[in-house]
């Protein structure tokens, strides 16, 4: 990124458009291109010539948000796809085999923790979840087996941030990549690859989207990791028979987690993203940097309300003087530390779900990074699959309430707020 953050979320991978000179990226709402000739297709199935063939790989629309996204987060390229969940797949499915492991941070969104503790192991994968502020306890989790550690850098929900460079330290001697879910922080508020990340993921759903209108995801490579230097991806170094043993890092180099991910991923699991799914999120990554400031200014102001409030019993917020992670956010997140964050409130799991039921700016939803204020109880909805020690270890006990804090006038907030805590602690 040459260019400053706002120059590049609103230029990056979008130039006017060369058939046409439409000046917002179209929607390019096609399932396939034609072909210049037969030698044309064949080098297209090769991957000899990179171009359009079948939108279940490559759709212009979707291309134009991948550099997009590719140059704000300063890295080699990016693979979109339909979800967040899906963009944890598609990251791991090139680097795992039967048998093999992943290091995965004990602070995670609920689904990813229901995602890696149940679901992989229908494909031979695990998962063992580590506390990262503990860099023992997350070497001695890695074995032969481990092929990638696993974390969000700012977490959802229970207001930790994640020492990016130290892990990545860790994964560097391991000779394993580290793989970082950037969705809370987006790229205004971090930019893990800086940090030491050899991948990232990326709900698109929330912040970088911003309204609540797209259910995507992507991969974001760095480009930095030498798939060959050991023989532990052979999906990436060793000859692929689907493509007539092509290699991927031999033949692309930085780009062949990315190859990979559009060549075999994308092929044949078929988590595609949808060029309307990515028109939206190229129009809400326009104003990220406009708006990502608003939600760490509102929550900050809300949080320090509540943190005085005596119907409060604590809150969550790496942004507070009281958190515990306060100076590694300031040390690795100096722009701020999002919009969003828990508090317990005094009353427990009843007084939480009333508390839930008494707002109106907030919506009740399973949402976050709206640029409307939401609000849910995790314990009965998001976190409701995993067990309560689970349900605490990831910040998401029955008397928590998460918030996710909109760009709205923050005085309108507290109020709400405020009309609410007192209905449900009377
Ligand atoms: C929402 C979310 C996901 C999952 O994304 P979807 O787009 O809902 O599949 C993953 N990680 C984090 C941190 C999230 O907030």
């Amino acid at each position: 990124m040459t260019q400053g953050f706002d120059t590049t979320a609103i230029h990056a991978g979008a130039a006017a458009d060369p058939a046409t000179g439409a000046r917002q990226v179209p929607i390019y709402q096609t399932t396939a291109y034609a072909f210049r000739d037969a030698d044309h297709a064949a080098a297209l199935f090769n991957l000899q010539e990179v171009g359009y063939i079948y939108s279940r790989l490559t759709n212009p629309t979707v291309s134009a948000l991948q550099s997009r996204i590719a140059a704000l987060e300063g890295s080699a390229g990016a693979v979109c796809c339909s979800s967040g969940h899906a963009a944890q797949i598609l990251a791991l499915f090139p680097l795992m085999e039967p048998g093999r492991n992943i290091v995965a941070s004990t602070r995670l969104y609920g689904g990813t923790v229901t995602q890696f503790s149940q679901t992989i192991r229908r494909f031979g994968w695990s998962a063992k979840f580590v506390d990262l502020d503990d860099p023992q306890a997350l070497r001695d989790a890695i074995d032969d087996d481990t092929r990638a550690i696993f974390c969000e850098s700012i977490s959802n929900p229970g207001g930790y941030v994640t020492d990016i460079p130290a892990v990545a330290a860790i994964a560097d001697d391991a000779g394993i990549p580290l793989i970082v879910d950037n969705t809370l922080a987006t790229p205004y508020l971090c930019r893990p690859i800086e940090m030491g990340a050899t991948l990232v993921v990326h709900s698109l759903t929330k912040y970088m989207t911003g309204n609540g209108t797209v259910t995507g995801g992507v991969v974001v490579d760095s480009g930095r990791f030498d798939w060959s230097a050991s023989d532990k991806f052979p999906s990436l170094s060793a000859p692929e028979p689907a493509y007539h043993g092509l290699q991927f890092h031999k033949t692309f180099g930085n780009l062949a987690f990315t190859f990979h991910g559009i060549a075999i991923g994308l092929r044949d699991l078929g988590m595609t993203m949808n060029p309307q799914g990515a028109h939206y999120t190229l129009m809400g990554i326009e104003t990220l940097g406009l708006r990502m400031p608003r939600h760490c200014e509102n929550a900050l102001k809300v949080a320090q309300w509540l943190e005085e409030d005596p119907r409060v019993v604590k809150v969550t917020y790496a942004g507070l003087e009281s958190s515990p992670w306060k100076a590694t956010a300031d040390r690795l997140y100096p722009k701020g530390v999002g919009g969003l964050f828990t508090f317990e409130i005094a009353g427990g799991y009843q007084a939480a779900v009333k508390l839930v039921g008494a707002l109106e700016l907030f919506s009740h939803v399973a949402n976050l990074g709206d640029a409307r204020s939401l609000v849910i109880h995790s314990a009965s909805t998001t976190h409701r699959q995993l067990t309560e020690d689970q349900q605490r270890a990831a910040g998401a006990g029955p008397e928590v309430v998460r918030l996710s804090v909109g760009i709205e006038d923050v005085a309108d907030l507290i109020a709400d707020l405020d009309q609410a805590l007192a209905k449900a602690t009377a």
